[in-house]
């Protein structure tokens, strides 16, 4: 599932392959992607080099002269690079003569696009809405924002306090941070904050960087291999001291954890 690190990896992707250069044409395969009235607007940004692609959260936007495409991957959206414009579950193509066809390619179909003016970018509220960036975030933001008996998984996962943090984050992250899968955010300790606030760029960090590739394979597409140490792991040896990785439902989402490692209790 795209959290933070996968949309990153699909932003460096496309510097490389769209910056300064023209789509010169547009397929669109699957019409729910768009807004009814946004389907025949995709060819506004053909013959426009793309000026820069840019993350926010979990929100990829590709920004050209007056226009920009807003993409929002959800369950298994992501952007490739093919020879053809309808690869297994493309719904959105663009041809760009040097590349040959970038795909938004989305299994599930839970994906989003839209398009709209910088004008109207600027002010678009799923971004406006949106807490700071992991490496922005400081301890008084954080700490300000998760309280009492709130579940700190509950709180991570709330947009609105920190950007791009999502379900598998919060099982690998709480696993480093020895943290029980179901720690209230009064149970955390002065310490414990500021390893949270340490680890969190840290950690996508090093997803991107372990993630870098021309296409991400998502665990929901059955991929075999992860980068992630405990996420979708159930069953198999906790990296840390050997024993069983268990998984378990917090907050109506699926946590992983090792029982021997991770604590309430501080
Ligand atoms: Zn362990």
């Amino acid at each position: 599932m795209p959290e933070l690190a996968e949309v990153e990896v699909v932003r460096r992707n496309l510097e490389q392959w769209w910056i300064g250069r023209q789509a010169v044409d547009v397929c669109l395969i699957d019409g729910e992607l768009v807004d009814d009235d946004d389907g025949d607007a995709l060819v506004d940004v053909l013959q426009r080099p793309l000026r820069s692609a840019r993350r926010r959260g979990k929100y990829l936007s590709c920004h050209f002269d007056g226009q920009v495409l807003v993409f929002h991957f959800r369950m298994t959206g992501k952007i490739i690079c093919a020879d053809c414009p309808n690869p297994d579950y493309a719904r959105c193509s663009w041809h760009i003569p040097q590349m040959g066809w970038l795909v938004f390619k989305d299994q599930r179909r839970l994906g989003s696009l839209r398009r709209m003016s910088s004008d109207k970018f600027h002010n678009y509220a799923p971004l406006e809405a949106m807490g700071p960036e992991p490496e922005d975030v400081t301890v008084e933001d954080i700490r300000g924002a998760c309280t009492g008996r709130r579940l700190l998984k509950t709180a991570l996962l709330d947009q609105s306090i920190v950007a791009g943090v999502g379900n598998i984050a919060i099982s690998e992250l709480f696993w480093r941070l020895e943290l029980a899968p179901d720690i209230k955010c009064g149970q955390l300790t002065e310490t414990d904050w500021r390893h949270l606030i340490r680890e969190l760029p840290s950690y996508f960090d090093e997803i991107i960087e372990a993630s870098m590739s021309d296409e991400i394979d998502y665990i929901e597409e059955g991929a075999g291999d992860s980068p992630f140490q405990i996420y979708g792991r159930g069953g198999r040896n906790c990296p840390r001291c050997g024993s069983d990785i268990q998984k378990t439902r917090v907050g109506g989402r699926s946590s992983y954890y090792c029982e021997s490692c991770q604590s309430s209790t501080r």
